[in-house]
């Protein structure tokens, strides 16, 4: 930051909450790069630097209205760059800038902190109808700060954000609105906050969010857990829940109904329906014979990427076929132009599967199963499938609540402090940013803002 004095950007204008962008960049470098742009999905700017700076007041703006405090939310953004070399880097971040705990309601109106509990500086002052003043401190709520040469020679030069405002990044860009938006979010308060994920250990209280995290398999709330309880809470994949009403409420009209698949001797697993194609059916759903024929060659028999031959038994059939080497979208257009009647894609590492992009012209459904399941079915082929919806069971869910990001092995920075990647369609809070994401944080489209709800927003 230049002399530690940002030059304030122009407010942004919102019905609600004021949500306001600080460029903290020098001359220059980040939001001041003055490299030229070509104005791009309904972005206005011209240069590299404008673009991106406009990106973040559209983040800012989209959160102003959906939230409501009578504080304004400073934001201190930057746009300079940060560690990278041409096939990796740092892509960013952003948090709230302080916890606070035990702020009396000094305002009329005000609502006193519920007590030796941490909340996130935006949400505390808009609790409390004040602004929480720490001496020699930025008087700031949030911090973002992303890397401004993601794309440019040297730095991930084959990837790169997409500046428009519109979703329509190409396949292998990545949508800065949407990872602002994500971001922003955390600052919010969509975090775990001072509590370790890893090992549950608390700085001095809990956080707001242990009230309404719960381990379905033992029933109990991260509050009144004990700090190895909380670890082992973090690594139970599928059972930690989100139990806060807004959310809960929320399931219905956001999530899917749960896809599952059943083969003879390999068992019942949930699936995740691809983003393309048609939507499975209700009922029966999909029903045949899986079998797993090799294609016509290329890196791997198995990932269905190439046409496959004309003595395949695929016409009539459901395809099992590895991911890799090529697109989702791809395997299922070579499944059906040789007649089979779905596709099952395999993951080629551990974790749920719902395989994204979007593709005209598909009319075959496509799921996509573990990695384990996969190699399950594959030994077993060819063999009777059921993959079916269950209108019982929303997709993301145990026990009727949304599940948080809770991999068996750890993921620092993910596990969490996001929602499971099995939410069906994917929601913007979850740890990884999908392509299909629409720039929404309210249900039916999204569960941010029913879970900020729920922590007190
Ligand atoms: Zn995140």
């Amino acid at each position: 930051m230049a002399d530690g004095v940002p030059r304030p950007a122009a407010p942004v204008a919102a019905q609600s909450a004021r949500v306001i962008v600080i460029n903290g960049d020098e001359p220059g470098i980040g939001f001041n790069d003055p490299t030229p742009a070509v104005p791009v999905g309904g972005n206005p700017g011209t240069t590299r630097g404008q673009q991106a700076l406009n990106v973040f007041q559209r983040a800012a703006d989209l959160w102003g209205r959906n939230l409501q405090t009578s504080q304004p939310v400073v934001v201190l953004a930057l746009f300079s760059p940060l560690a990278c070399t041409a096939t990796s880097g740092t892509l960013g971040a952003a948090g709230a800038w302080n916890y606070f705990a035990n702020v009396p309601a000094l305002k009329q109106g005000g609502t006193a902190l519920t007590p030796d509990t941490w909340y996130p500086a935006a949400l505390a002052e808009k609790l409390t109808r004040q602004d929480i003043v720490v001496p020699d401190d930025l008087p700031i709520e949030l911090i973002a700060f992303f890397n401004g040469d993601l794309g440019k020679p040297g730095c991930l030069e084959n990837s790169g954000w997409y500046f428009g405002l519109d979703n329509q990044q190409a396949p292998n860009q990545t949508d800065l609105l949407g990872v602002v938006l994500h971001e922003f979010g955390h600052g919010l308060g969509v975090s775990v906050g001072p509590t370790s994920a890893s090992s549950g250990n608390r700085a001095l209280y809990p956080s707001v969010w242990e009230r309404y995290m719960r381990d379905a398999t033992t029933g109990k709330r991260w509050l009144d857990m004990t700090s190895p309880e909380r670890a082992a809470s973090a690594r139970n994949n599928g059972n930690l829940v989100w139990t806060g009403a807004t959310v809960t409420r929320a399931i219905p009209s956001t999530l899917e109904f749960l896809a599952t698949i059943d083969a003879d001797g390999v068992g019942t697993q949930e699936v995740g329906a691809a983003t393309y194609g048609p939507s499975l059916a209700r009922g029966l759903g999909l029903r045949g014979v899986l079998v797993a024929a090799d294609d016509g060659g290329g890196v791997s028999l198995q990932d269905g990427c190439e046409p496959y031959p004309a003595a395949s038994t695929v016409a009539g059939n459901i395809v099992l076929v590895n991911r890799g080497t090529c697109n989702f979208a791809v395997k299922t257009a070579q499944a059906q132009a040789a007649g089979a009647i779905g596709v099952v894609i395999a993951n080629n590492a551990p974790g749920f599967l719902a395989p994204g992009g979007a593709a005209a012209g598909i009319t075959i459904p496509t799921v996509g199963v573990t990695q384990a399941y996969g190699a399950a079915l594959r030994a077993t082929a060819p063999l009777e499938v059921q993959v079916r919806l269950d209108s019982s069971v929303r997709q993301g869910t145990t026990a009727g609540f949304a599940r948080l990001y809770a991999p068996t092995t750890f993921a620092q920075g993910s596990s969490v402090s996001h929602f499971d990647t099995s939410l069906t369609p994917s929601v913007l809070m979850e740890p990884f940013i999908t392509p299909d994401l629409v720039s929404k944080v309210r249900n039916p489209f999204d569960l941010t803002l029913p879970l900020l709800k729920d922590i007190g927003w």
